[in-house]
C-alpha cells in the first residue's frame, strides 16, 4: 500500500471496508423500524434465535434480521468489477459487488448487486446475502472417520452454478481442505475443516465457483435427502 499511494487514496483498504460495515450494522440495527412480520417479532424479542425463525416458517425478508440474531456474522466480498456499457452518450460505468456472509457454523448467504458506486454496490449485495442466509447440515459422512462431529459433509453433495459443477465429498479427520483456493472461504464460513472435492468448469469464474459451492452446501439441508440419509446413516453404526 505505501509503494502505491495513488491506489490506496482511491480504494478502501479491506479494514476500512470492514469497519464502515460494522458501523452501518449498528446504525441498521438501532434505526431499523421492521416492516414484516418476522421482522417485527425479532425487533421484539419475542423470536431469539435464527433456527426458531426458520422453526416457525418465516423466511428473513429484511438484513437486519440477520444482524440482530448472527451478530458474529461475517461478511466478505468475492467478486467487485467495474462494468462498462456503451450507450448513445459513450460508456456508463457501473459495479458489481459478490458478497459472501457466514457465521462460521451453519449458515451461509452468497448475494450479488449492481449500483453506479462502488460502496452501495458492496452494500447491497451484502444485504442480499443476508436475505439469502440458508442453513447447512454438516456431519461426518467419512468411511475412514466415523466420528460423530461436525468437521466434514454428512454426504456427498453437487452443486452447480452456471457451467460451474462442485461435488463435495466427505473426508476424515485431518484432510484438510482439498478444494480449489477460490472456494476454501465458503467452507471456512461454515466451519467445514474436512473435505475432498471434484470440481468441472471455467476456471476463471470466482463468482460461479462460489455460488456452485454454496449449493452443494445448501443440499446438505435438503429435508427429504437429509432425513433418509440420516437413516442410512444412523444404519451403518
Ligand atoms: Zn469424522
Amino acid at each position: 500500500m505505501q509503494g502505491r499511494p495513488r491506489r490506496a487514496k482511491r480504494e478502501l483498504s479491506s479494514e476500512e471496508i470492514a469497519e464502515r460495515r460494522e458501523e452501518t450494522r449498528e446504525r441498521a440495527v438501532d434505526s431499523w423500524v421492521p416492516s414484516t412480520r418476522a421482522g417485527k417479532m425479532v425487533k421484539a424479542g419475542e423470536i431469539t434465535s435464527i433456527d426458531d425463525l426458520f422453526a416457525k416458517g418465516l423466511q428473513v425478508m429484511e438484513p437486519e434480521i440477520v444482524d440482530v440474531l448472527l451478530p458474529g456474522c461475517q461478511d466478505k466480498l468475492i467478486e467487485f468489477r467495474k462494468t462498462a456499457r456503451i450507450t448513445r452518450q459513450g460508456r456508463s460505468f457501473s459495479f458489481r459487488a459478490a458478497v459472501l456472509v457466514g457465521d462460521k457454523d451453519s449458515y451461509i448467504g452468497l448475494g450479488t448487486a449492481k449500483d453506479k458506486e462502488r460502496y452501495p454496490a458492496i452494500n447491497k449485495a451484502t444485504r442480499k446475502a443476508k436475505m439469502a442466509i440458508r442453513k447447512i447440515r454438516k456431519g461426518c459422512g467419512s468411511w475412514e472417520c466415523r466420528c460423530r462431529e461436525s468437521h466434514s459433509v454428512p454426504f456427498k453433495v453437487e452443486g452447480t452454478s452456471s457451467s460451474v459443477r462442485v461435488m463435495l465429498m466427505p473426508a476424515p479427520k485431518g484432510t484438510g481442505l482439498v478444494v480449489g483456493e477460490n472456494i476454501k472461504d465458503v467452507l471456512r464460513y461454515v466451519g467445514i475443516r474436512d473435505v475432498w472435492s471434484k470440481c468441472r468448469g471455467n476456471t476463471a469464474s470466482t463468482l460461479d465457483f462460489v455460488a456452485a459451492t454454496v449449493n452443494a452446501l445448501a443440499a446438505t439441508s435438503n429435508v427429504k435427502f437429509s432425513a433418509d440419509m440420516a437413516r442410512k446413516l444412523e444404519e451403518k453404526r
